[in-house]
């Protein structure tokens, strides 16, 4: 049963649906923007710590290449010395300083010695006369010895084993007659402290190192060295990080070292081409420490943001909330009888028009049942006026409780008169519909003493199809049946049936 026509819930609490899922996607999409921002910032801090480390591995790269020629200066100096016609004549007290005289020395650069196809010393940087050894076993003097074309020859890391110069590499070329034949070889040893203390020069940052590895794996040096660690000369081939290191050649990852298990930024490079590794390993930590700033900075930012949006979403809710609650409360006021919390005239009239015009569409009948109370004027007197709003109030909730349709308005047309709509409603329906009502109304309890029961004249009007009349029509054929069950005497339905089908 329709006693007024409020606004659909469903529709009114749309808008704050809209606001709730724009307020979602508004702080959704500032999440995802930062989110988006800071991954971006993250990367370039990784980018940029990764250059610079770069830049370290070029730096010495240069240096170290700078070197390898000087040693290869010296060498061959040594050679075109030997090879002289003269060389032969100096006397053996001279020829040292003839031999070694384009040799440059430094605090790191180790002797450089002249071999013999035996392989011992024939002359000595270090010492005349020259120390005896004999380095025939090296890899890289068989292989001098065996290839004639072989040129610059770099030996893999080795432990000084004539002098007390540490962990060496050597650059050695073969010293050949002019027909081929092997002379000897010319070599000069690089004491790889020279690695150390140029590192100690570079700047890197708190808790971040840098490497020489040996290609094969033998760590060589480290700048800062680890406290109460010596690394140098132990074998790394089986870690994991420089696994990945030979893996790729160069580049760089993040990766934990397997040394401290802190996260490190590694960024590493062959050192021209000598078979060593130089790995820079930046502390992660520092890397993305001006990230991590930003981070809690725009966060916090952000979430205060959300914060407030969040607030001010849920207040622009609650006044939303409220206003389209005054506005149900109002719409279904104006709609509403306040005597009788029926459906008011108003309401009954955009009712009437709308199924009105429903039933001439569809083609199914329409009634209207004309309820009047019947001599409510004595009623009235006898029970004064709050009696017969009493009265009026009582009759209400009958005609209500006889209609159950949701499509059916039960209204106060005006006065002691009501009306009924019922929708695709024929004259038998309508029928027992009004008979129930007046069946009803009669057998109520009494009012007070009174022993006269109230009781309603009913009149139906029945629209039933496609018939050309007009709306004011059927409302005049329900009143017409209204007066004559009044004349018939009351308490009583009369019918009209306005339409041939
Ligand atoms: P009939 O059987 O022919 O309908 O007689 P009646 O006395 O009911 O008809 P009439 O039109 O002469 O009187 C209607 C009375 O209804 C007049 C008025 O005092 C009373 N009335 C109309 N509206 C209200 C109301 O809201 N409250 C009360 N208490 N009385 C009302
Ligand atoms: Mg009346
Ligand atoms: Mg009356």
């Amino acid at each position: 049963m329709r006693l007024t026509h409020p606004t659909s819930r469903r529709q009114s609490r749309a808008p704050l649906r809209y606001l709730y899922i724009g307020c979602a996607l508004a702080i959704l999409a500032i999440v995802g923007i930062v989110t988006f921002l800071l991954v971006r910032e993250h990367a370039s801090a990784e980018r940029s710590a990764a250059r610079s480390a770069n830049n370290i591995v070029q730096l010495i790269n240069l240096d170290v290449q700078r070197n390898v020629d000087l040693y290869d200066q010296s060498i061959k100096g040594l050679i075109e010395a030997t090879q002289h016609p003269d060389f032969q004549r100096i006397p053996q007290s001279l020829r040292h300083r003839v031999l070694f005289d384009a040799a440059v020395t430094g605090p790191f650069r180790g002797d450089i010695l002249w071999l013999n196809p035996a392989g011992d010393i024939v002359a000595d940087s270090r010492r005349y006369p020259p120390r005896q050894a004999n380095f025939s076993d090296r890899p890289n003097f068989q292989y001098l010895r065996d290839h004639p074309d072989a040129g610059l020859e770099i030996s893999a890391p080795f432990h000084d084993r004539i002098g007390n110069l540490g962990w060496c590499i050597s650059f050695s070329r073969r010293m050949s007659s002019p027909s081929g034949e092997f002379l000897g070889v010319a070599s000069g040893a690089l004491q790889l402290a020279y690695f150390a203390e140029l590192f100690k020069s570079l700047s890197i940052g708190k808790d971040s190192n840098v490497n020489l590895i040996s290609e094969e794996g033998l760590f060589l040096a480290r700048e800062p060295e680890m406290p109460g660690q010596n690394l140098i000369g132990q074998d790394f081939s089986q870690r994991p990080n420089f696994r990945r290191v030979v893996r790729e050649g160069s580049g760089s990852f993040v990766s934990t070292s397997s040394l401290d298990n802190k996260e490190r930024l590694y960024t590493f490079a062959k050192v021209g081409q000598l078979p060593l590794v130089v790995i820079v390993a930046l502390s992660t930590e520092e890397v993305y420490a001006p990230w991590r700033r930003t981070v809690a900075f725009v966060g916090t930012a952000t979430a205060l943001l959300c914060l407030a949006l969040s607030w001010l979403c849920l207040m622009m809710g609650r006044e939303l909330r409220r206003r389209l609650s005054a506005e149900r409360e109002l719409a279904t006021l104006a709609s509403t009888d306040s005597l009788t919390g029926l459906a008011n005239r108003r309401s009954l009239d955009r009712t009437l028009r709308t199924e009105w015009a429903r039933a001439q569409r569809n083609g199914k009948p329409l009634s209207l049942l004309m309820i009047d109370v019947d001599h409510f004027k004595a009623f009235n007197e006898r029970h004064g006026h709050p009696g017969g709003d009493e009265a009026l109030r009582r009759v209400a909730k009958v005609i209500a409780g006889c209609i159950r349709r949701p499509a059916d308005l039960a209204a106060r047309y005006g006065g002691e008169e009501f009306m009924v709509v019922l929708a695709e409603t024929d004259l038998n329906g309508a029928l027992i519909i009004a008979e129930t009502i007046r069946n009803a109304v009669e057998h109520q309890p009494p009012y007070g003493n009174d022993d006269r029961p109230v009781t309603v004249s009913v009149g139906i009007g029945t629209h039933r199809s496609r018939s050309g009349l007009k709306l004011e029509d059927l409302l005049a054929a329900a009143d017409v049946a209204l007066y004559q069950a009044k004349d018939n005497g009351r308490n009583q339905v009369g019918f009209r049936e306005r339409a041939v089908g």
